[in-house]
């Protein structure tokens, strides 16, 4: 008898165990990867076969058949199953939510979600069968002679002959239903033309040859320096090689021009992974990976799971990204993933990124990483010069609106040369905060613990974390008080009062507002592409990736923003941001400059950004990491649990805790820091949300973590969500 091995669908259980199945005499053997539907308990659910074996453990008589076998494909490669194991571990997943990631949602449910075509040809013995044909039925002989001429029907044609007809035929063996898969295909629109390939650099010409056939690269070069150039032709060596690729880039800077270089120059050969993307184009895309008809899978985060086989190189673009961590169930590190994906298929992995994160470049330093370089811009140019203003300086002066003289000044010459520019800001909205000046009443959303956003055009309050939406205030709900003051900035303001500035030029904004729609994305872009002069105001979304040859002028409106959440990566945030933001100025023959407003001028950060000293800033930071025992230097975890039930959220915290202080009791030394309080936003969605956070010594690291997924196993219980982060990118 043959045993599978099988993960059982089971949604939002604590099921995760591998259950044996009986493999029926009538079916194949081989099924692993595959689809299956099995008994369970009453019901009857899907399950995935991730083993085989001749005995089971349990009693022979109390193994229940495999009901029948879904689908008649592996979906689930070998490489795959193993990954999936590998997460399991490593993050302490379960096998289930793994494997999920791994085919597209639309596959799951026992039905068949492809489209198909409908198309008739003749059947192999139709002369045979014709002379079942009534001789006087003209409908059916005329599709005959249709056929016996043009061969098939195809699927845009069958509307034009009789149903019934058809049909007839059919039944009597004269014509055959021939069904074909239907693919959907996204973005086809969006193709102009081939692109040819540069001819590369002697500096890009290097770079490509240091890439090997495996290993780990990092390719360090400045914004404008041809990485994607690079990329491109790593990936074509590999493909001229019989291999495959994947190419991850930050889902903010997945945007139609990347996708259009990368179609233009690959064509059907390119699979998108993109959350813009239907669930249908999404599955169909999947299926052209999986059936080797696509060859590259460009796509954020998930498209390292792409369904590819003989993969030749894995590449991440921007790889310092936080985007790159998950901050969703199942939360996994891309790069570990990346890094499991190459070694198995014996490949290399390529990072690239202006601004390296530091744990990366240690990577180098310690000899894990290889480094190639690209110092220089392709066109020659000098990086814009970065000039830092001192915004206290201009509110002694006088000056307490959002923009400094110097700003205002530049703004003014770069419209009379007829340019752009482009001016940056974190965050979207019109205030950050809405807040009584009587009472200090703040408005707060009422199923999460953070500040609503004040939405001026919608004229609306907005939670940023559920979406939800409430009327804007005109009188505090507290004191009665109508003297409701603004806090901090968003981009709607910065239109605002740039508008009272500037009344005749053209003003765009892109954030997460004005790009809900399909397509708005593009239409702002061309839109302001197309006007000369102009200014684009927009949040990160402007930061990455986009070629404006007109924009001569950058402006950041407030760089401490991300300074003041106190995440020890907060510098090195900051430091990427203003060097992808300065990076979108001078890209052509026209000079840039960055003008950067700040509180604190004196923070080291901006002095090494405004010199683009990366390595400066490094060694700094490094230096810092190491003497303050932060990561690489020592690992964060964070252990986060959230319910409904805030008693039982914080019951379950304790029980974990208790667990954990017992094993700080026995490794004394592994412990920098330990604590379990509420989060700081201690709820979201109605869920309350406790956490426990630990710094870790990295000396035996591995079997510390180990104890702790053993702590939280112990305090699971069904109603709360309970979770685990290696060095989460946020611990709001
Ligand atoms: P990065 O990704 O490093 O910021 P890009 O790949 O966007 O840089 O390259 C910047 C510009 O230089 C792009 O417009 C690209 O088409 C162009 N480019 C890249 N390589 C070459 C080359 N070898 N010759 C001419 N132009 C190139
Ligand atoms: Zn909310
Ligand atoms: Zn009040």
């Amino acid at each position: 008898m043959m045993i599978a091995e099988v993960i059982v669908e089971v949604a939002n259980s604590e099921v995760d165990k591998v259950f044996d199945y009986s493999i029926p005499n009538s079916m194949s053997k081989n099924l692993i990867g595959y689809r299956v539907l099995v008994p369970f308990g009453k019901r009857k659910i899907e399950g995935y076969v991730v083993g085989l074996k001749e005995t089971s453990n349990y009693d022979k008589n109390g193994i229940k058949e495999i009901i029948s076998v879904l689908g008649n494909e592996q979906v689930i490669l070998p490489e795959m199953i193993n990954l999936a194991s590998f997460m399991k571990e490593k993050y302490h997943l379960k096998m289930v939510d793994c494997l999920r990631l791994f085919i597209p949602s639309q596959m799951r449910g026992e039905k068949d979600k492809h489209i198909y075509k409908k198309e008739y040809v003749l059947s192999e013995d139709y002369l045979e069968k014709l002379k079942y044909v009534n001789k006087n039925a003209k409908k059916q002989l005329e599709i005959v002679i249709y056929l016996q001429e043009k061969a098939i029907i195809e699927s845009n044609k069958v509307k034009n002959f009789s149903a019934s007809a058809l049909k007839n035929l059919e039944k009597l063996g004269v014509i055959t239903q021939k069904l074909s898969v239907s693919l959907r295909k996204p973005m086809e629109n969006v193709l102009v033309g081939n692109s040819k390939p540069h001819v590369l650099t002697e500096i890009q010409k290097k770079a490509l040859n240091d890439v090997g056939e495996n290993g780990v690269y990092l390719l360090h070069g400045v914004t404008g320096s041809g990485k994607t150039e690079v990329y491109m032709q790593i990936i074509s060596r590999e493909i001229n090689k019989g291999k495959t690729a994947i190419m991850l880039v930050p889902e903010i800077s997945l945007t139609p021009q990347v996708l259009r270089i990368f179609k233009e120059r690959f064509g059907e050969t390119v699979a998108i992974i993109h959350s813009g993307l239907s669930l249908g184009e999404r599955y169909d895309e999947w299926f052209r990976l999986f059936n080797g008809e696509a060859k590259i899978a460009i796509g954020a985060r998930s498209a390292i799971f792409a369904p590819l086989k003989n993969l030749g190189v894995v590449i991440i673009d921007e790889e310092h990204d936080g985007s790159y961590i998950s901050e969703s169930n199942p939360r996994y590190n891309t790069f570990e993933v990346a890094k499991f994906r190459a070694n198995y298929n014996d490949c290399s992995l390529v990072l690239g990124s202006a601004t390296p994160s530091i744990e990366t470049y240690y990577k180098v330093e310690t000899g894990e990483i290889k480094l190639i370089e690209l110092p220089t811009r392709i066109n020659g140019k000098q990086l814009p010069k970065i000039e830092i203003i001192d915004m206290l300086g201009e509110i002694r002066a006088g000056n307490s609106t959002l923009f400094s003289r110097r700003l205002i000044s530049k703004l003014e010459e770069c419209f009379a040369k007829n340019k752009q520019a482009i001016l940056f800001l974190n965050r979207r909205g019109y205030t950050s905060f809405m807040m009584c000046r009587e009472c200090g009443y703040v408005a707060k959303c009422s199923d999460c613990d953070v500040s609503l956003v004040y939405h001026k055009t919608e004229n609306r309050l907005i939670c940023h974390y559920c979406g939800k939406k409430f009327k804007a205030l005109t009188k505090c709900p507290d004191c009665g008080s109508s003297h409701i003051k603004e806090g901090a900035v968003g981009t709607e303001n910065v239109v605002y009062q740039l508008e009272k500035l500037f009344p005749n030029i053209p003003i765009y904004r892109m954030d997460n507002d004005t790009t809900k729609t399909k397509n708005a994305h593009q239409k702002i872009l061309n839109a302001f592409s197309n006007s000369k002069p102009a200014v684009l105001v927009g949040t990160q979304m402007i930061a990455k990736g986009h070629d404006f040859p007109d924009v001569t002028l950058v402006g950041i409106i407030d760089a401490d923003q991300n300074l003041y959440q106190s995440h020890y990566k907060s510098p090195e945030r900051t430091f990427a941001l203003i060097t992808q933001v300065s990076g979108r100025a001078g890209r052509s023959e026209f000079e840039g400059e960055v003008v950067l407003q700040t509180y604190s001028p004196k923070k080291y950060v901006y002095n090494f950004a405004a010199n683009y000293d990366y390595k400066g800033f490094y060694k700094r930071e490094i230096n810092l990491r190491k003497a303050t025992k932060f990561p690489p230097f020592s690992t964060i975890l964070r252990v986060m649990f959230s319910g409904e039930n805030e008693e039982i959220v914080k019951q379950q915290t304790k029980v974990c805790f208790d667990e954990i202080l017992l094993i700080k009791k026995q490794n004394p030394n592994s412990f920098i820091y330990l604590d379990a309080t509420k989060s700081p936003i201690s709820r979201i969605k109605q869920k309350f949300r406790c956490q426990i956070v630990m710094r870790l010594n990295n000396e035996n690291v591995e079997n510390i973590i180990e104890l702790v997924y053993n702590a939280c196993d112990k305090a699971r219980k069904k109603s709360v969500l309970c979770f685990v982060e290696i060095n989460p990118s946020s611990i709001s």
